[in-house]
């Protein structure tokens, strides 16, 4: 017999414990993969950042790299064309132009606007402030460039103090962002200009006195850095979800943007680096937000994680769910085994001395060993009853270890169930006269059929006599014989304690006894209900219960008219529709 189909409720809470270790070990296990992935999405998510940054950070340089090329290649051709000035005092403005085209200034040069020469007329007034700076020559010679000829540079306060710091340091100046001759009334766009000191003398004059009294002009490069650093970031950087920002923060006013390719709002990081050229700073900022992609990598990373820790404590939980069902059940036959083998051997053990009391009792009761006092007869006459009970209990315990052992063999008969019923009723006519209870049968057709009615009679004597036990002091048993088509149905109704609902089921239950008012004046072992269902059972019917807590029970039992079985050994436990 199988623990699991135990009626004692107990292989259900094994099983239900099993299941919960399985669940808790696979509940710690995806609770630690979930950890684990969570843990990598976490690194990854710093990794990413990290990358982003450094990429940040490599963009910002390769475009101060960039500037830095581009400005320092606009002082070398100042510094050339100085030089050529300095060799060639009149040079003129066709030997200006061929210089520019020879330095292929417009292909080496990043988006220059122009070179040029700017001559310085000077007076004596000590301030210099009737000095001019006008253009003398600009090339190429644009449209644009044209328009500038002439024009006098230290009339604008800003190119003018660029250029007194060129002529002082003796070294390049370059201007802040300013409109541009070229652009004046045309674009709104600054251009900046690097100036560079030409003088009459063979070297650069030791002292700044010197230098302003031997001052003869300056050699420039104007250029727009917006178009300048626009060229390159689209033709080399074309970077998405990148943001370049070129500032000059030179002036401690705050900073003159110079280029910038879009909005930084929303930009999540941003890293920068920073050029000096000419007396001027500029700042290159690379501002990027983190790619979606980016941020779903962890996601994925944790959702996948999720899902293998998922899966992962799942099949744990299946396979160790079904493990320790197993060891339990494999434990729980086992204990079972031992209980069905201790029982069987109690009860044979019990039964010789408790019919060796009945047979005492009888012979003092008979009076072969004296007559015996009226009080003497009444202890007797006890004895005699509990003796009775207590054999009662043993058959039962002997029935179900016979049955646990495969011993209960079916031998079916055709016989009369009326009669059969009939003589149960005579039998416990003197145990309900005791109750004051009434048993009514008044079923006279004969009902046959064909069953063991060695077991068919100890299942009626258990619905009778529980009848009688259960019923309260007074009332009526009441018992029916009816048949249909295929079962005959004994019904045994009483006006007792009733069954609730709930316990409908478990008073079927081996060694089940249910509290009631009564169960504790009415002795009894939980087996009798438990071995009637399963005779009922064996024989392909079945033992039903219907009533009400307090109103009194219905007890059913159908038989087949026919024996259905095809094994003749009754099996505990066996599930009604196998039988
Ligand atoms: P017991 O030896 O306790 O009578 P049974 O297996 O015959 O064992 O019955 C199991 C339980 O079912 C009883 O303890 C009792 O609570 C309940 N029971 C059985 N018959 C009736 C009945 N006719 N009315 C109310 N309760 C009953």
């Amino acid at each position: 017999m199988s623990r699991r189909d135990t009626a004692d409720g107990k292989p259900v809470k094994s099983n239900l414990s099993s299941t919960r270790m399985a669940m808790l070990l696979a509940v710690g296990i995806f609770i630690v993969a979930l950890s684990i992935s969570s843990l990598f999405a976490r690194s990854l998510q710093e990794q990413n950042s990290i990358d982003h940054r450094i990429r940040l950070t490599q963009e910002a340089a390769t475009l101060q790299s960039y500037a830095n090329s581009a400005t320092e290649g606009y002082g070398r051709l100042i510094l050339s064309a100085a030089a050529l000035l300095a060799v060639q005092p009149d040079t003129s403005a066709e030997d200006w132009r061929r210089f520019y085209a020879s330095s292929q200034a417009e292909a080496n040069f990043s988006k220059i606007v122009g070179l040029g020469y700017v001559g310085v007329t000077t007076d004596d007034s000590p301030d210099a402030s009737n000095e001019r700076a006008v253009i003398k020559y600009l090339t190429p010679n644009s449209e644009e460039n044209i328009r500038a000829i002439g024009f006098d540079m230290y009339s604008e306060p800003t190119r003018r103090s660029t250029m007194i710091e060129a002529r002082d340091t003796g070294r390049l100046a370059m201007t802040p962002p300013v409109q541009l001759v070229q652009d004046h009334g045309v674009r709104d766009v600054k251009g900046e200009l690097i100036y560079y000191p030409v003088y009459r003398t063979d070297t650069t004059p030791k002292t700044v006195e010197e230098r302003r009294r031997s001052l003869q002009g300056y050699v420039y490069v104007v250029f727009r850095p917006n178009d300048m650093m626009k060229r390159f970031v689209e033709e080399q950087l074309d970077i998405p979800d990148v943001i370049m920002c070129v500032r000059d923060v030179t002036n401690p006013n705050g900073p003159i943007d110079l280029y910038r390719s879009g909005d930084t709002e929303k930009a999540d990081a941003s890293e920068t680096e920073t050029l000096q050229f000419a007396g001027r700073t500029w700042q290159f900022e690379v501002s990027g937000i983190d790619s979606y992609a980016r941020r779903l990598g962890p996601v994925v990373l944790f959702l996948l994680g999720a899902i293998v820790s998922l899966g992962i404590a799942s099949t744990i939980y299946r396979v160790f769910a079904g493990r320790i069902r197993r060891i339990a059940t494999v434990y729980e036959d086992e204990v079972q085994r031992t209980k069905d083998e201790l029982l069987a051997l109690t009860s044979h053990q019990l039964r010789t001395p408790a019919s060796g009391v009945k047979q005492y009792i009888g012979i003092l009761t008979s009076g072969i060993v004296g007559e015996l006092t009226p009080d003497q007869k009444t202890i007797a006459e006890k004895a005699y009853d509990a003796n009775e009970r207590q054999l009662q209990i043993i058959n039962e315990l002997l029935y179900v270890s016979k049955a646990d052992a495969g011993q209960l063999v079916l031998e079916p008969n055709r016989f009369n169930m009326t009669r059969l019923v009939q003589q149960r009723v005579d039998d416990f006519a003197e145990q309900a006269s005791q109750k004051d209870v009434t048993i009514k049968y008044e079923t006279k057709k004969p009902y046959y059929v064909t069953a063991d009615d060695r077991y068919v009679a100890m299942a009626v004597e258990n619905l009778i006599s529980n009848a009688i036990k259960y019923s309260y002091q007074s009332s009526t048993v009441k018992i029916s014989l009816s048949s249909d088509r295929d079962q005959l149905k004994l019904k045994v109704r009483d006006r007792g304690v009733g069954v609730s609902d709930e316990d409908s089921e478990r008073i079927f239950e081996k060694f089940s006894r249910v509290d009631n008012p009564l169960s504790h004046t009415e002795g009894g072992s939980g087996l009798g209900l438990f071995l009637a269902r399963q005779l009922a059972r064996a024989h392909g019917g079945d033992i039903t219960v219907e009533g009400k807590l307090d109103k009194g029970s219905m007890f059913t039992l159908s038989l087949p008219k026919r024996l259905t079985i095809n094994e003749a050994i009754v099996r505990l436990n066996k599930p009604k529709e196998e039988s």
